[in-house]
């Protein structure tokens, strides 16, 4: 698994004067984008968690950029003026822990040359392409297995010409470390030196297994722009081709507003299409544990909280929680005001647990002071509750009530399926002991994992209740993981790498910032219900602003299926209403969906709305 990348971007870009003075190369734009920013963009798409940026020349917009996007790590080169690209990538080799790209700074390039990269079977490999007539070419020799030998930018040092260097490559650490070592030892005699030098001496030298292979895409798209005629030829010719390559392997947009499976990007539906591997692997294993790392920081503080990961819905975390949880002998407090309320005390009577059920209206707000008298004085030992009631979208006062329960000794268990990736949660703040969640809601991942996250002293305890069920113990699954690097059962394996993008582009757009989109996409449905004069069921102060539950109009011309097939036939998919004391339908605005889309969608809502003389 690729995990890191390094852009080389200390160059003062000399060759580009005017436009390169006071800012990095990198930061010229095409289509209205700095050619980095799209870099970036598209190695995140390609599954990468972190990007090490080799930075000098006005190294200070990097900075910038790095305090927005915090998948990225600027290392300076002090010295950038006096070395080459090589005395920028030896400052970053620290950074590296294992197999990484490694990308030039001032390159426009279709992604799909990451892909091929990502999936060569050589672990040392460099992309190659035909002839571009870039007058800047850099040549490469290979020998007969298609090997490194030597390059030059002049075709009669060269006794055959393999390819031109692009400047992405794919290296192992011990590569790295090897082409550090041979530059440390030309400091004296070559102190500019490239890292093609590097790579071209190091491959010379190395084993058969170690050298490095040339990976030839033979009508490559891409430049380098060194100066004004690269940079002319870019805008007219090798970007219009590249946005073009791109765009015809998008996938057919279907925006999703049911409440999840929410909509996906495309990286993360790309993701599931990799390499098979046995979920037994040691690498798979990897993949597994850096995925409830990562989702544990989401839900709390640094070693504070532990996912465990199960094949299954967003159901099946429900049902770990509430059979693995809740020793025989407690004594169990139920919120139901929706659906998923009444799911999980549907769950616990299966389970014969001793259970007291508090319902409440689905579309008014707890009443909390009443709650908090019956949790201090009802012997208590487990409180569960739903955090977003998805039926209706009222979002329940999941921190008041669950810090009031754990002051007063009561185990909480939450359903926050439809919450976790979209509110800010941290459970020991909020005083959450076990929480669900799943791989296709707020996470914006594909269907089928379910999680269950612990806070370490609760699961602890957990290890002595009884096992009311196998598949489905959250002790089991969570002690089998910690002693082998290995799920129970199968696991969903490519569903559990589109959450491992999925988790890569929410820890980029951060949860604060998701839930501002998904707010803003909200504010644009909110102005059309309005608009129309139709009527929201939750009060607007008490809903979680992710789902919409509307009244349907009290007219004979209105019909769900009508409205729901046209918005189907634009590509957009709502949801009947969940309740059974009043007719609504209902908007989701989760997933990767932006306002513009809703907007959309609201002028077709508006469209069917008038249409039947609303
Ligand atoms: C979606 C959802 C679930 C789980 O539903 P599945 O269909 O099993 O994924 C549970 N609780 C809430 C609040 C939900 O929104």
């Amino acid at each position: 698994m690729i995990r890191q990348a390094v852009i080389m971007a200390g160059g003062l870009g000399s060759r580009l004067k005017g436009r390169t003075d006071t800012m990095p190369k990198g930061f010229i734009e095409l289509g209205g984008e700095a050619i980095v920013r799209s870099s970036i963009r598209k190695l995140i798409s390609a599954g990468i968690e972190e990007i090490i940026i080799g930075t000098g020349h006005c190294s200070e917009w990097y900075e910038k950029l790095a305090d927005e996007m915090h998948i990225l790590t600027c290392v300076r080169n002090n010295e950038y003026a006096d070395t080459g690209s090589m005395g920028t990538l030896l400052r970053c080799a620290e950074n590296v822990t294992g197999d990484f790209l490694l990308l030039e700074s001032d390159l426009i390039y279709d992604s799909v040359g990451l892909f091929a990269l990502i999936n060569e079977q050589r672990s040392n490999v460099i992309l190659a392409s035909g002839a571009t007539a870039s007058g800047d070419e850099v040549y490469l020799e290979a020998d007969s297995d298609a090997n490194l030998v030597r390059h030059s930018k002049n075709r009669n040092d060269l006794s055959g010409i393999y390819g031109e260097l692009v400047g992405i490559s794919k290296l192992t650490k011990k590569t790295l470390d090897a082409m550090v070592a041979h530059c440390n030892a030309h400091l004296g005699d070559e102190p500019r030196m490239e890292y093609e030098t590097a790579m071209s001496a190091v491959s010379a030298a190395a084993e058969p297994g170690d050298k490095i292979g040339i990976l030839k895409l033979d009508d490559y798209a891409w430049r380098e722009i060194d100066d004004e005629t690269h940079l002319a030829m870019a805008a007219e010719k090798v970007f219009p081709e590249i946005v073009c390559r791109e765009a015809s392997r998008a996938v057919r947009r279907e925006v999703l507003l049911n409440p999840g499976p929410a909509t996906t990007t495309d990286s993360v539906k790309y993701s599931q299409v990799c390499a098979d591997i046995c979920p037994r692997e040691h690498e798979f294993g990897d993949v597994m544990e850096w995925i409830s790392h990562e989702l544990s920081l989401m839900a709390g503080k640094p070693d504070a909280v532990e996912t465990v990961l199960f094949g299954g819905s967003g159901t099946a975390a429900d049902e770990v929680m509430v059979s693995s949880c809740i020793p025989d002998g407690s004594k169990t407090l139920i919120i139901d005001n929706g659906a998923y309320g009444t799911r999980l005390s549907k769950i616990a009577s299966v389970y014969k647990l001793d259970t007291e059920v508090w319902k409440s209206s689905g579309y008014l707000p707890l009443d909390v002071p009443a709650l908090k008298e019956k949790i201090a004085g009802g012997g208590f030992t487990h409180l569960v509750m739903v955090y977003h009631e998805t039926t209706t979208g009222l979002l329940n006062p999941v921190p008041e009530l669950c810090r009031f329960a754990r002051e007063h000794g009561v185990t909480t268990i939450v359903d926050a399926v439809s919450s976790f990736a979209a509110i800010d949660i941290d459970m020991d703040r909020d005083g959450i002991d076990f929480m669900a969640s799943t791989s296709n809601k707020n996470i914006q991942g594909m269907a089928g994992i379910g999680f269950v996250f612990c806070r370490k002293e609760a699961l602890e305890k957990t290890a002595s209740y009884p096992m009311r069920n196998f598949y489905l113990n959250l002790w089991d699954q969570y002690q089998y993981f910690k002693k082998t690097h290995q799920t129970r059962f199968t696991p969903p394996v490519q569903s559990m790498y589109s959450l491992r993008q999925a988790i890569i582009e929410t820890k980029v757009e951060t949860i604060a910032g998701r839930y501002a989109r998904y707010s803003a996409c909200w504010d644009v449905l909110v102005k059309a219900v309005d608009e129309l004069g139709l009527t929201m069921l939750v009060p607007r102060e008490a809903q979680s602003k992710l789902i919409t539950a509307i009244i349907e109009p009290d007219t004979p011309a209105y019909s769900f299926d009508t409205l729901h097939d046209f918005a189907r036939a634009h590509a957009f998919t709502i949801y009947p209403g969940k309740l059974s004391d009043a007719n609504t339908f209902r908007i989701a605005n989760i997933g990767d969906i932006r306002p513009e889309e809703m907007k959309a969608f609201t002028v077709l809502m508006k469209e069917y709305f008038r249409g039947i003389g609303l």
